[in-house]
């Protein structure tokens, strides 16, 4: 046996050396094939068949394959699992390779690797998200991060500072995130690698050069100074032509269509840190996915692209009063316009995906779908900016967007069926009447009996021959077929092909034409179809910029349409945006509360919050279950909507731009990263008292309770203190600590708050009404019997409540030594005593009875007899 791979082994493995750290898909005709390590992997992560194919070194190589018209399932599923996939296809016609000789391997090479943040492919990415890919790269002393997406083209940097770090990332969230190796060792920045790790693609540091990466940038927007797009730092320059070396890593040169690279302004969003994030359930509800989260209950929008504005903007609001204004304008015009709001939706409802197709198209992977998916948006367009010729200023700055291709929109649509295939290659899509060219060559192919019965009908009549026949078979093709009886019939310019017993076989010219071009006819049709598409393909590409403007426009108006039509739905207001210091909120609602408690037929207390006037703090106290938190959080969505241009769910609001939110609602236990509930607490704390400035919100559930009660309160105590001093932010503070209440006499701009409740034949309702005041007692109790406590626990609970109130000398240990029936009996067995007969009794012969008793395996005659038992137990008497 040779130690000598096969040449195509040979090939695999040299393609492979080049690609070690990925999966391999190496085609073999209609199949993607995986081999060694990738095969073993591959297999266990997709579920799919382990095979073996021949031997290399003496050992058998393990294989596995997937199809390649479903291959976009099985990367979607490798991906999602982490992997990465080069993808390495035939690059010419098997055909072509056998005519280098019997040996010969079909080229191939890879033709992109496919990773999470590079994805194009609608079936491998959600509609409505981006699929970011960010770089951080440090230069000149400072940190910068870029991001883009490729589906999309959005290009972007900003800088950053270590202490930012986590916020601006979480703000993007990157599906993959590509850094300097040196960077992953840097100790400060470690717990942002940590946090995103499954998402981390380490490069080499030169990737990251500051200067080759501002050569990388100016080539590819062909421009000679950055200048014009802003004043980038170098750690921005540096990571965002790091970022353009990878898409040419993982496109293999092939460059895809992105913005000029936009900078933002380190205080042009609100900064939310990831915990805030998390708490307010921004993006993501507490099952994971949009529901239940802010963005889920504020979507109205109709379009992907629509839901992806509106997402960015959610998880990033704005702090220039100028756009918010404008955006706000633009959900006023079209509240007011019903009309115009029902129109525009209508015209917008499914309205393709075309910043995802010209993405595509620019990495030349569109297909005539696409073409369509833009040419029925044109049109889409072409409607919206009729009804907007007539709308108010704010709505009308779209119209320039939108028009100016009409005549593209003509030829695609009139060119196009109306459902084509996705993939160029499988034909079919260039409408009847479109190309005569084209015409002609369906005709041939699809005509092709026609034609034959055509000559036959000429050539019986020319020869006078009535049984003259055209026939087909596979060895000879077309041939011309006559009796031996009419032999001398037979004109010249038939020659002679095959003789049998009662016949003879003939071609002619003509014939051999017919058949060369009914043969030629099908693939003819194909490539001018290919022609027509590369032309189309062409048309769009020259206006891509335009069209891409005319796609951010189509997104922007289907969020205003679509806030606007929430607002209306839900009784939304304008809220005043002011640049001071403002937060009065006059009948605030929870927006996602709000929405589910309605589906469910009930009422959303609406309450009041005021900041402003020697108020910054409010100290909320009050039962478990009144709805305090309720109440942080819907005023710490308030300025998020709002700040992303939506209404809010208040009868008025006056909102000065908040810089920075921060809310530790809750406490959760981080585990996975090694901390307890009560450190994970303490961090959060500490970021919020280290970065909150005077245009903050800080929002505090509970601080200090996953701690004994005088640390706890210690602290609690402290942070506030620390809060109205020195961060002198707005805040809401809610506790159970009613000792708190005390501070309000030494802070001046503190007040107290508390939750209505009513008590009323030894129940409490709960009245979800915020007033003045602080509560004296917080029901936890009341709370415990409406959650199932056994009733003996609510009753010494409320004994031991009773005898601390009456006694706050007596230490709890002392009350707890006290002889009261559920603990004494306690106390009595762990000290080895049998238990008392009252609190803990043997189990009396009946009991004993239905414990061995299993119903399931009783037939119904058994347990009949059984009841006749117990009954007779229970004459007995105890015992
Ligand atoms: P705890 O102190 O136990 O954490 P809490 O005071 O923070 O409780 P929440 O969790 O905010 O109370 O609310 C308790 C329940 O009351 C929730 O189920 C919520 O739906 C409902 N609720 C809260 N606020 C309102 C309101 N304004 N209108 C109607 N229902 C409300």
């Amino acid at each position: 046996m040779s130690a000598e791979p096969s040449p195509m082994l040979a090939q695999y493995l040299a393609i492979k050396e080049a690609h070690p750290e990925v999966l391999l898909f190496y085609r073999m005709g209609d199949f993607y094939e995986l081999f060694f390590e990738d095969a073993v992997k591959a297999a266990a992560a997709l579920d799919i068949a382990l095979t073996r194919r021949g031997q290399h070194q003496g050992a058998e190589v393990p294989m596995c394959g997937v199809p390649v018209h479903s291959a976009e399932t099985y990367l979607h599923r490798l991906i999602r699992q982490g992997f990465k996939v080069a993808i390495c296809e035939q690059l010419e016609d098997p055909a072509e390779a056998r005519k280098r000789g019997s040996k010969s391997v079909v080229k191939r090479d890879v033709v992109r690797i496919v990773t999470p943040g590079t994805l194009t492919e609608d079936g491998l990415l959600e509609a409505g998200a981006n699929n970011f890919l960010a770089a951080i790269a440090a230069a000149e002393g400072s940190l910068g991060l870029a991001w883009l997406d490729l589906s999309t083209g959005a290009f972007a940097s900003e800088p950053v500072t270590v202490p930012n770090l986590a916020t601006a990332v979480g703000r993007i969230e990157p599906k993959e995130l590509v850094l300097a190796e040196r960077l992953l060792t840097d100790a400060t920045m470690r717990p942002v690698w940590k946090e995103w790790e499954a998402a981390i693609s380490p490069l080499a540091d030169s990737v990251f050069n500051s200067q080759a990466a501002e050569r990388r940038l100016l080539q590819f927007f062909e421009m000679a100074s950055l200048e014009p797009l802003g004043a980038f730092t170098r750690a921005e320059i540096a990571a965002a032509g790091g970022l353009l070396d990878y898409v040419q890593l993982t496109q293999k040169g092939q460059m895809p269509r992105l913005q000029r690279l936009a900078r933002v302004a380190p205080d042009a969003l609100m900064q939310i840190d990831p915990a805030t994030r998390r708490s307010l359930e921004l993006l993501e509800g507490v099952e994971g996915g949009r529901r239940g989260s802010l963005v889920g209950a504020l979507d109205r929008t109709l379009t992907s692209a629509g839901a992806r504005l509106l997402t960015q903007r959610v998880a990033a609001p704005s702090t220039i009063k100028r756009e918010i204004e404008l955006r706000l304008d633009q959900v006023e015009c079209l509240v007011v316009a019903t009309n115009l709001r029902d129109d525009t939706r209508k015209t917008l409802n499914r309205c393709p995906d075309i910043e995802r197709a010209l993405s595509r198209l620019a990495l030349e992977r569109a297909g005539p779908r696409d073409l369509l998916g833009i040419g029925e948006a044109l049109a889409r367009a072409q409607s919206l900016a009729r009804y907007l010729e007539d709308a108010d200023p704010p709505l009308r700055q779209w119209q320039a967007a939108l028009t100016g291709f009409e005549s593209l929109c003509s030829t695609l649509c009139d060119t196009l069926v109306e459902s084509p295939p996705i993939l160029a290659r499988d034909g079919g899509f260039v409408r009847d009447g479109a190309s005569l060219a084209l015409d002609e060559q369906r005709q041939l192919r699809d005509k092709a009996r026609e034609h034959v019965l055509a000559l036959e009908a000429r050539y019986r009549a020319e020869t006078g021959i009535a049984s003259l026949k055209i026939r087909h078979n596979a060895m000879l093709g077309y041939f011309i077929e006559v009796t031996t009886t009419h032999q001398e019939k037979v004109p010249a310019n038939f020659f002679r092909r095959q003789g049998l017993a009662n016949s003879s076989r003939f071609g002619s010219e003509e014939l051999s034409e017919l058949e060369s071009r009914i043969a030629g006819a099908a693939d003819r049709a194909r490539s001018l179809e290919l022609e027509i598409f590369a032309t189309l393909c062409s048309a769009v590409r020259d206006r891509s910029e335009p069209l891409a403007g005319l796609a951010a426009a189509l997104a922007e108006i289907d969020v205003a349409a679509g806030l606007a039509e929430l607002a209306t739905q839900f009784d939304f207001s304008r809220p005043a945006i002011t640049e001071d210091t403002e937060f009065t909120i006059e009948r605030g609602r929870h927006a996602v509360v709000e929405q589910a408690l309605t589906a469910s037929g009930e009422l959303f207390v609406p309450n009041d919050c005021d900041l402003g006037g020697g108020q910054r703090l409010w100290l909320l106290t009050g039962p478990n279950m009144a709805g305090k938190s309720t109440f942080l959080r819907q005023n710490a969505l308030l300025p998020i909507m709002a700040q992303a241009g939506s209404y809010v769910p208040a009868a008025k609001a006056r909102i000065g731009i908040v810089d920075r939110l921060f809310s530790r609602v809750g406490a959760s236990d981080d585990l996975a990263r090694g901390r307890s509930t009560f450190m994970v607490e303490m961090i959060e704390t500490a970021t919020i008292l280290n970065a909150a400035g005077p245009r903050s919100l800080v929002i505090l559930d509970e601080i200090g309770r996953g701690t004994a009660t005088y640390d706890g309160l210690s602290i609690a105590w402290a942070v506030i203190e620390h809060l109205h001093e020195v961060n002198r932010c707005r805040g809401l503070f809610a506790t159970h600590y009613h000792e708190l209440t005390a501070l309000a006499e030494r802070l001046d701009e503190l007040t107290l708050h508390t939750m209505r409740v009513k008590e009323w034949q030894q129940d409490v309702v709960f009245l979800h009404e915020v007033t003045q005041g602080a509560a004296d007692r917080s029901y936890g109790i009341h709370v415990a019997k409406l959650a199932g406590l056994p009733s003996a626990v609510v009753d010494r609970a409320n004994a031991v409540l009773e005898r601390l109130e009456n006694d706050e000398s007596r230490s709890p240990d002392s009350i707890l030594s006290a002889d009261l029936p559920l603990f004494a009996a306690v106390k009595a067995r762990s000290r080895g005593a049998r238990p008392t007969q009252s609190s803990h009794p043997e189990p009396s012969a009946v009991e004993r009875k239905l414990d061995e008793i299993d119903p399931d395996r009783l037939s119904p005659k058994e347990a009949l007899e059984v009841l006749y038992h117990l009954k007779t137990l229970l004459a007995a008497g105890p015992g």
